[in-house]
Formats: structure tokens, sequence, C-alpha cells
């Protein structure tokens, strides 16, 4: 495993802490994953992009890493739903007359096309909500024994007075949301709860309902948090690594996960709480109402009906590594512009990255690196270790490719080892095939070198000039003239 430290910035802590494994080499991630009743826009896969990279660092370092991202596909009741009395995916079922299991499984095929898309290697387990009833339900019933919950008119909330560490990660606590902090949207709505800041662990249906459960209460289903807790407790354990999410989720859901799994186990369940943030979309017309907001830029989120796909990209001719390559331009705990400028940015640079690449000759191994080479890769690693300090790790990378100083096989084994983290697939970018030169090239590059040392920059420019006109990319080299 590696000797250079890790160093994440911990939601919980307020601080970049050193990242040491509770059980090495293993390392186990739970990642909230999609609610999966219409399509996941690009600024939902920039947090699932996040946790690639996340997973990918941690494997660079030696780590043995299983990662856990759950399908919602239960639709919880969003907090502008919750009066209508109708979920999302139980709202799309009526209004497309398909099945909600129908819906939950097109949208989840799709998800999983678009994380492939974006190189997102597939997590190790993606599990269902609808398939952990059993396992909410008896989380559910431990809170109630524990005195942490309660049951009334077939509901059952948590009671977040009896829970002493409520606001841990997010600040909310019961006063600051009383004083009418970050409220819960849905305090207030429900009368029989005995206090405002109550959540739902279980909410009682119906039989319109097509998604419903027997349970100790009735029928009803499950409450939009307790899934990630019955889940991420079963197959990583009472305590585990590291939990991510986008940055909207510190509040409530993982507050209330926190209350759920630690007033259930006994102990906090995650030592690392990550978060990525927004994508912003700056100046795009498509499909964007850019009028919705004051400053002509909108937070990426459903409500606003300002959806861009994968498949959106595609259609503009857009590559989705393109997209990947931009979300590297910033650190994943700022906010990124997407705009027209931005993509196009990203796809040219990604492009001349390529044709970098494609100039460096292959060969078979690599044997010891070159301490010019040793340097740049102890650069990178270092980036990658600092909070995951991706726009450091590709300038180094950008610099790489173009650095005379490292000779061109060696430069290619370096991005193709940085590509191990960066995911843009840069190993499907062929070689170009060595050009045979001929003697009079040879020639040509002799007189050139032999012209520069005299420092005859005259003659060495005009020779420059013939090799161009012969269709050669001169580079001059520490070595001497470079031919391509
Ligand atoms: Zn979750």
């Amino acid at each position: 495993m590696t000797m250079t430290p890790i160093y994440l910035y911990n939601t919980l802590a307020r601080n970049k802490e050193q990242f040491q494994p509770l059980n090495p080499p293993r390392v186990g991630i739970y990642s909230c994953g999609p609610t999966v009743y219409k399509d996941i826009h690009i600024g939902n896969f920039r947090t699932f992009v996040m946790t690639d990279w996340l997973r990918r660092m941690l494997e660079y370092n030696g780590y043995d890493v299983y990662l856990v991202r759950n399908i919602t596909d239960v639709g919880h009741l969003q907090n502008d739903m919750e009066e209508s009395g109708e979920d999302k995916l139980e709202h799309a079922a009526r209004t497309t007359g398909r099945s909600a299991y129908e819906i939950a499984a097109y949208y989840t095929e799709q998800y999983m096309r678009d994380s492939a898309e974006l190189s997102i290697l597939p997590p190790h387990l993606s599990p269902k909500a609808t398939d952990h009833i059993p396992e909410m339900l008896a989380m559910t019933e431990r809170l109630i024994e524990r005195g942490l919950a309660y049951a009334v008119n077939g509901n059952v909330y948590y009671d977040v007075n009896r829970f002493a560490d409520y606001g841990v990660l997010s600040g909310n606590t019961v006063e600051h949301l009383r004083a009418g902090g970050h409220g819960r949207q849905q305090m207030e709505i429900a009368e029989d709860k005995d206090a405002p800041e109550d959540f739902a662990l279980w909410k009682r249906g119906d039989e319109s309902r097509q998604m419903s459960w027997q349970s100790p209460w009735g029928l009803g289903f499950p409450g939009w948090h307790i899934e990630c807790s019955a889940m991420a407790t079963k197959y990583l354990g009472e305590q585990f690594d590291i939990h991510t999410g986008g940055i909207d989720l510190v509040f409530p859901h993982h507050e209330d996960e926190i209350a759920q799994s630690q007033g259930a186990n006994g102990h906090p369940p995650v030592r690392f709480w990550v978060h990525g943030e927004f994508l912003i979309l700056g100046n795009r017309k498509m499909k964007a109402d850019a009028q919705a907001n004051e400053d002509d830029s909108i937070k990426m989120s459903r409500s606003k009906g300002n959806v861009i796909l994968v498949s959106t990209l595609k259609e503009e001719g857009i590559d989705p590594m393109a997209y990947r390559y931009l979300l590297l331009t910033a650190h994943y705990r700022s906010k990124l512009n997407f705009t027209d400028e931005s993509i196009t940015a990203a796809q040219h640079a990604l492009n001349n990255l390529r044709a970098d690449l494609a100039a460096l000759p292959t060969t078979s191994s690599q044997a010891a690196w070159s301490a010019e080479a040793q340097q740049v890769q102890q650069a990178f690693h270092k980036a990658i270790n600092d909070d995951l300090d991706l726009p450091t790790a590709l300038v180094i990378t950008r610099e790489t490719a173009r650095n005379n100083k490292i000779a061109p096989q060696e430069r290619r084994h370096l991005l193709l080892d940085f590509d191990r983290v960066l995911g843009l697939r840069l190993n499907t970018v062929e070689a170009k095939a060595p050009r045979v030169l001929s003697d009079e090239v040879h020639a040509l590059v002799r007189q050139r070198d032999e012209a520069r040392a005299a420092r005859n920059w005259k003659l060495s420019d005009q020779l420059r000039d013939q090799l161009q006109a012969l269709g050669f990319e001169v580079r001059d080299t520490s070595r001497g003239t470079e031919v391509l």
C-alpha cells in the first residue's frame, strides 16, 4: 500500500483529515444512488463521477475498495409532493400507463448505460430499495424498541428529540430547525407527528399505490431515508469508511441516516462523509429555463425542468468523455459552470491530449522510470491524494504529454498510468504508425541540428520550413530535432 498520505475533506469534521481505513486494505464506500422515476441528468452524474474518482484514487493507492451504490426504486414522498399524497414514481406510472416497476426498470437501465458512457466503473453492488423492505422494517422496529421512534395512524416517525447527536453533520439541531433554520419542508404538514422536526420511517399506504407492503403497522411504504441506513448496514457493516453524495443530501437525508443507523446500532456509522458540489447551468439555451434565475445560472435540479442528459450531449456531437474532462477542471467541492463555451473548450482540450498521446510511440514494456518521470508521477500522486485535487492532476497530465525532458515512450506510459485514475479512456487512443523516414528527411534533420549547434537560426528555420512542407511536425527537444 501507499506511503503517500491521503487527505479527504470530511463534512462531519468540517475539515480535511488524513484518511485511514478501518480495516485495511479494505475500504467500504456507500454512495447514494439515483432515484429511477425519470432520466438521470448530467448534474446527478457529477456526484457519481466524483465517487468514481475517489474509488480509483484509493485503488491507485493499493486499497481494495468495495463500493455500494443503491438504486432508489421506491418513489419517496418529496417535500413538494407531500401534500398531494402521490410520490413521483406513482405519479409517473399513473400518467404514462406503465407500472411503477416498469418505469423503475427502464430508468435503471438508462442510468447504467449512461454511467458506462461516462466511464464510471460499475459499483460492486447496486442494491435496490424494493429488495430490502424486510431490512427496513427490522431497523424501524429496532428504533421503536429503543424508544427513538413511535407509531401513529399506520405511520412511524423518528423522534428527533430523543437523539442527542441530531445536527452533528449539518448543524441543523432541533433548536436551529425550530428557529426557522434549514427547516424540514414537511414540518407542520403531518398532523400526527409529536414534533414538527420528526421524520417518517414508514408511511401509511392504501390500495391505490402499486408499491405498498405489509408491515406491523399495516399496509405502507418506507420513508425516504431508511433504505440507505438499512442497505449500508447490511452490506458494509455498522461502521464503514466513506459515505458519498451530493451536497444537497447533507440535510435532511444524511443527517437522518446518522440518526437511524446510530440510533439502531449504537455508534456513528460513517468515518468520512464526502459531498460533491452542484453543476451550474450557465448560458445553455438547450432546455434551460434561463429566466428562472436572476443571475442567469441555474442549479441542475429536477424541479426546474432544465435537464441535460448524456444522450443530449451526444446529440450535440459532444463526446461523453469531454464532459468527464470538464468535470476534472474543477475541484469536486467547487461549483462548476456548464456552458457552451466550457464544454466546447473541454472537447478541444481532450482532442489535443489524445493527439499528443497518439504521437507517442508504444513500446512493449517499461523498464525503470527515469528520475524525471518519477518526479512527475510523485507530483500526480500527491495531487490526487490531496482531497482529490484533480484540476492539478490534469495540468500535470497535460504537461507530461509535451514534456520533452521525458522520452516519448515513457511519456505514454505515464499518461496511461495517470488515466487509471482520470478514467478518460486514453488506452483506446491508438498510436500513429511510426513514419519511415526517408534518407532525405534524415539528412534535413541532421543539417538542422548542425545549423542549430552553429546558432545559424536562419538556416535552421529554413530547414524546419522544408520539413513542414514535407508534412512533418517539427519539435525542438533536448535531444535535438524531432519530427512527427
Ligand atoms: Zn442515500
